[in-house]
C-alpha cells in the first residue's frame, strides 16, 4: 500500500488524557509505528515513568538508562539520548525509565521548568534537519495526570491528540484537560490546539460504544477521526512482545484501524501557524 506524503514542516503531536488506562499509550506506540511503516520519520518521547512506550518499541529503559529525565533535569541533548526502534529504523524513540518518577518534583525548583522539553526538542528538530534528517512526526506520550511533565509537552507540541475510550464516563474530566489546555495556550504556547480526537477500545456489538462515539462526535465535530480503534486482544497483546501491533499481526483489525488512523492524521492540515 501506498506510502504517506511528508507534512511541509514537523508535526509535534502530546497525546493526552489525564485518565489512565484510556489508550494513550496504545495510541503513540501504534500511530508511531503506522508512520513510520509508511516512509515517515518519527520521533516517540516517553514522558511517563511507566516507559511503556519505550517498552512496546523494544527500547531499553531500565534504571539508570539515559533518557527523558536526563533532557529535562539535566539539560542532555535529546541527540545522545534517542535511539532507534529495531522494527522500525526510521522511528527514533526518547525513552523514560522510572528516574524520570522524581522528575515531577525536581523540576518546580529548575528555571524555565515548564519549557525545557519545547528547547530540548527544538535543538534536536534543528540538528536532526541540518543533518538532512528531518523528523515528520512527533509524538509526546504522556502520563495520566495534568502535573508538569504534561505541562512540558503541551508546551512543546502544536497538536493535542486525546484518545477516548468508548466506555461509560468517557467525556467526565475532559473539561479539566481541555481548561489546562486553555491555560497553557493563554500563558505558555499560544499555538497549541486540539486537532484529532481518535475513539479507542471501540466495541461495534455493544449500544454503549455506539453511544459514546455519538456523544463525542457531537461534543468535538470533526476533530474526530472517521477510524475508531476497536477493543482487540492483538493489541493489548503486543507490547508483551515489545511489539507494536502492526508488526505483532500486520493483518489483524487492530493494526488496519491504527493505519487508517495513521492515514486520516497524515491526511489532516496542520493547525496554521500564527505570527
Ligand atoms: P494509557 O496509556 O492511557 O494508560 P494504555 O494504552 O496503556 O492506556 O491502555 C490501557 C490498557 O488497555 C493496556 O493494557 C492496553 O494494552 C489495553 N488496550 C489499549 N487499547 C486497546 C484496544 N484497542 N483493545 C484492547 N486493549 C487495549
Ligand atoms: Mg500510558
Amino acid at each position: 500500500t501506498a506510502e504517506l506524503s511528508r507534512p511541509t514542516s514537523t508535526r509535534i503531536f502530546v497525546v493526552a488524557n489525564q485518565k489512565g488506562g484510556v489508550g494513550k499509550t496504545t495510541t503513540t506506540v501504534n500511530v508511531a509505528a503506522a508512520l513510520a511503516a509508511k516512509g515517515l520519520r518519527v520521533l516517540v518521547i516517553d514522558l511517563d515513568p511507566q516507559g511503556n512506550a519505550s517498552t512496546a518499541l523494544d527500547i531499553e529503559h531500565s534504571e539508570g538508562t539515559p533518557g527523558t529525565y536526563e533532557a529535562l533535569v539535566e539539560g542532555t541533548a535529546l541527540d545522545r539520548l534517542v535511539s532507534p526502534c529495531p522494527d522500525f529504523p526510521a522511528l527514533t524513540v526518547l525513552p523514560a525509565s522510572i528516574d524520570l518518577a522524581g522528575a515531577e518534583i525536581e523540576l518546580v525548583s529548575l528555571v524555565a521548568r515548564e519549557t525545557r522539553l519545547d528547547r530540548a526538542l527544538q535543538a534536536h528538530l534543528e540538528e536532526r534537519e541540518r543533518a538532512g534528517d528531518r523528523i515528520d512526526y512527533v509524538l509526546i506520550d504522556c502520563p495520566p495526570s495534568l502535573g508538569l511533565l504534561t505541562i512540558n509537552a503541551l508546551v512543546a507540541a502544536r497538536e493535542v491528540l486525546i484518545p477516548i475510550q468508548c466506555e461509560y464516563y468517557a467525556l467526565e474530566g475532559l473539561g479539566q484537560l481541555v481548561r489546562n489546555i486553555e491555560l497553557v495556550r493563554a500563558h505558555l504556547n499560544p499555538r497549541l490546539d486540539i486537532t484529532t480526537i481518535l475513539l479507542t477500545m471501540f466495541d461495534g456489538r455493544t449500544r454503549l460504544s455506539a453511544g459514546v462515539a455519538e456523544e463525542v462526535r457531537r461534543h468535538f465535530g470533526d476533530k474526530v477521526l472517521a477510524t475508531a480503534i476497536p477493543r482487540s486482544v492483538r493489541i493489548s497483546e503486543a507490547p508483551s512482545y515489545q511489539q507494536s501491533v502492526l508488526t505483532y499481526d500486520p493483518s489483524s483489525s487492530g493494526a488496519l484501524s491504527y493505519l487508517e488512523a495513521a492515514r486520516e492524521i497524515s491526511e489532516a492540515a496542520a493547525p496554521v501557524k500564527e505570527s
